[in-house]
């Protein structure tokens, strides 16, 4: 089989797809065991007729080794702008020397706004704690903390920038309860951490609420997020779709796949409005690689989701039955092996030949699948919104210092005037002045919220003198941020304790 720069399948007349033009995809053969699993997924695709026309494209660790930091080049971006569908295989991202997580990057760049992960356990096959699982996770893929934006601003503290915007929130939250209305879902669950970060969780939190009330026929609840976590690896039976901001995501996809049976059975897909790309969940498997023995499900399930969304739905229901008829009769490899409930411990390769062999077939005891031949993908947008009335009331100076903070408070009142007072001061979060107390343990890293007597209005310029006045006094202002109000509505938080 030739899969570069030719097609996977010929698309015979004899077979599923016959007669359909190929469809152009995109695929990279990754690092590890990712060209072991990816030869395994396309000798499945091949056989089942699916119609595809191949780019190859190389990146992750080759591409690193040669010095391109972000591990893809322009010849690759090309292919994934011209096919718009990406099915790719691990990657292994290098320890330190400051390169950056080519899959974020990939995310981001084509605006691949939602990761979508199905995880359903399939007891008595594989084994699992939780038979009646069956949800889907849908991820925030593009925002968060996974903007990297990460400064050092003091010797003693570093901080990374969370940045939840609304038309991001709407489109992810709108994609989870338009994709539960198309596979009948009755209930959609949004984490959030809305009790500790009220302005960026609360955003999520309240678009999420917003949304929810235009589906009437979908259940939806809030939970905070460590409650919903461990009634997820408690209880996951009681979810159907949980939807969650990027960081959380992250964390309670692995926990709900791992939960499931093996990291190693579960795929997902990260959609965008132009473009998608389809991967297994897990890693590059380094310490396995080259033995043959990588579970290649993960991949194959994921190629199934590309499947669907290239309209090829007859041969991704072909292959997903196989794939289950398989599983159902035993067959595992290591990762999932068990004595006493799985028959036939298989490679890589025995894995794929095992599913190929079951071309046609369909579980008898787990549910078989049915997808539409032809699906239209879900298209969301945010709805336009008139914007707020922006109003600066205020400016917060975070200052460098090892002082006191008795002694920064008396110097920073000084300075305040004209236009300003210093309403309080704040370390970590924790307010400090006025009328802090010695046992609050602090760090050289200070918040100084200055705003005009009784939250009047304040100009531009006016933060600039304010600045310069500190400037000249030798304060280190090492980052601002302004206070405003939007429609009147504060922008800002209060200080704990204020
Ligand atoms: P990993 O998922 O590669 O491995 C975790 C464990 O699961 C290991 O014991 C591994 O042997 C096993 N495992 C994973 N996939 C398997 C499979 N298909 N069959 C059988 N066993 C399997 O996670 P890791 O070790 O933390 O990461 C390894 C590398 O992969 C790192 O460089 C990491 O950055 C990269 N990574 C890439 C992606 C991606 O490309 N989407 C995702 C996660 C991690």
């Amino acid at each position: 089989m030739s899969v570069s720069g030719a097609q996977v399948n010929e698309a015979g007349p004899d077979r599923l797809g016959g007669g359909r033009r190929p469809v152009p995809v995109t695929v990279s053969h990754g690092d590890g065991i990712g060209p072991e699993i990816m030869g395994a997924t396309l000798q499945v695709l091949d056989a089942a007729g699916a119609a595809l026309e191949v780019e190859t494209i190389r990146i992750g660790e080759a591409l690193f080794r040669e010095g391109v930091s972000s591990g893809i080049d322009s010849t690759a971006w090309g292919s994934l702008r011209r096919t718009h569908v990406f099915l790719k295989a691990p990657i292994t991202t290098p320890q330190g020397g400051g390169y950056k997580s080519l899959n974020v990057t990939v995310r981001k760049t084509l605006g691949l706004f939602a990761n979508v992960r199905p995880c359903l356990s399939y007891a008595p096959f594989v084994s699992t704690r939780h038979p009646g699982m069956d949800l889907i996770i849908v991820r925030e893929n593009e925002e968060d903390l996974y903007g990297g934006i990460e400064h050092r601003q003091t010797p003693d503290v570093t901080q990374c920038l969370k940045l939840i915007s609304r038309p991001g929130t709407e489109r992810l939250v709108r994609y989870a309860f338009e994709a539960a209305r198309r596979h009948n879902r009755r209930k959609v669950s949004c984490f959030t951490k809305d009790n500790i970060m009220k302005k960026t969780d609360g955003l999520f939190h309240q678009v999420f609420d917003e949304v929810a009330s235009e589906y009437p026929e979908i259940e939806s609840e809030h939970l905070i997020v460590d409650i919903g976590t461990a009634r997820l690896a408690d209880t996951p039976e009681i979810f159907d779709v949980i939807v969650v901001p990027n960081l959380y995501g992250d964390i309670i996809s692995d926990v709900a796949a791992q939960i499931a049976g093996s990291v190693g059975l579960a795929g997902s897909a990260n959609i965008g409005s132009e473009a998608a790309m389809f991967e297994a969940i897990h890693g590059s498997a380094p310490s396995i690689a080259g033995l043959g023995i990588a579970n290649p499900s993960g991949l194959l399930l994921a190629a199934v989701q590309m499947l669907v969304h290239v309209g090829q739905g007859d041969v991704a229901t072909a292959v997903h039955n196989a794939w289950l008829t398989t599983i159902e009769e035993g067959v595992a490899t290591a990762d999932f092996f068990e004595q006493g409930i799985s028959r036939t411990r298989v490679g890589t390769e025995g894995f794929a030949a095992a599913v190929v062999e079951r071309l046609g077939h369909r579980p008898r005891r787990l549910s078989s699948v049915d997808y539409p031949v032809s699906t239209e993908p879900i298209q969301v947008s945010p709805r336009p919104r008139p914007r707020p009335v922006k109003q600066l009331v205020g400016i917060d100076v975070f200052v460098d210092s090892t002082a006191a903070p008795e002694e920064i408070g008396h110097q920073l009142e000084g300075l305040a005037a004209p236009g300003f007072e210093l309403v309080m001061i704040t370390n970590r979060g924790q307010k400090v002045y006025p009328d802090g107390i010695p046992e609050t343990f602090c760090v050289d890293h200070w918040r100084c919220r200055f705003q005009a007597p009784g939250g009047a209005p304040v100009s531009y310029d006016s933060v600039l003198g304010l600045l310069a006045r500190l400037g000249a006094a030798g304060a280190e202002a090492i980052k601002t941020e302004g206070l405003y109000t939007f429609d009147g509505e504060p922008g800002f938080s209060l200080g704990q304790g204020q």
